[in-house]
């Protein structure tokens, strides 16, 4: 994969992206339900036995409600949103730091008004993400807040 290991520094390019980093499509998996967003490899060298990923999902836009037993360690680099973390649901800004533990279920949404970005470390070797039963969210949805998060309300 492409990525910023084989020159030492990438500089910093126009709207959150840097010069030679490619901007990829979110997923390559079609089963998950996301709108949006775009992804950047920043870090990806084998020594590291981890990667850093740069998110960002336009104005309105979420990623899929996940879960697996890898975990995400974000930093919000840009605007604001709301995340799903387990059962909590909390808003987020930049520079705002959101640990999602191992088979959590997770979500991060933008508001409607601006881009949301962030930074996401991960073990370079991790699972495949699963994603949610009828059963599954049914159980979310018994929460009025996750409720209302899911079906993109602003809360
Ligand atoms: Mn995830």
């Amino acid at each position: 994969m492409m990525a910023a290991g084989e020159r030492t520094i990438h500089r910093k390019a126009k709207d959150y992206r840097w010069e030679g980093v490619e901007e990829l499509p979110y997923k390559e998996d079609d089963r998950a339900l996301f709108k949006s967003i775009t992804r950047q490899v920043l870090f990806c060298d084998p020594e590291l036995q981890s990667e850093l990923r740069y998110f960002e999902m336009a104005a309105g836009g979420f990623s899929s409600l996940e879960r697996h037993q890898h975990m995400h360690a974000v930093l919000i680099l840009r605007g604001r949103g709301h995340c799903l973390v387990g059962d909590e649901v909390r808003p987020v800004e930049t520079r705002d730091l959101v640990t999602v533990p191992a088979m959590t279920w997770h979500q991060f949404r933008a508001t409607r008004g601006e881009p949301l970005g962030f930074l996401c470390m991960v073990n370079a070797a991790r699972d495949k993400p699963q994603l949610p039963s009828a059963e599954d969210l049914a159980k979310l949805k018994a929460d009025a807040t996750i409720a209302a998060f899911l079906r993109n309300e602003p809360t």
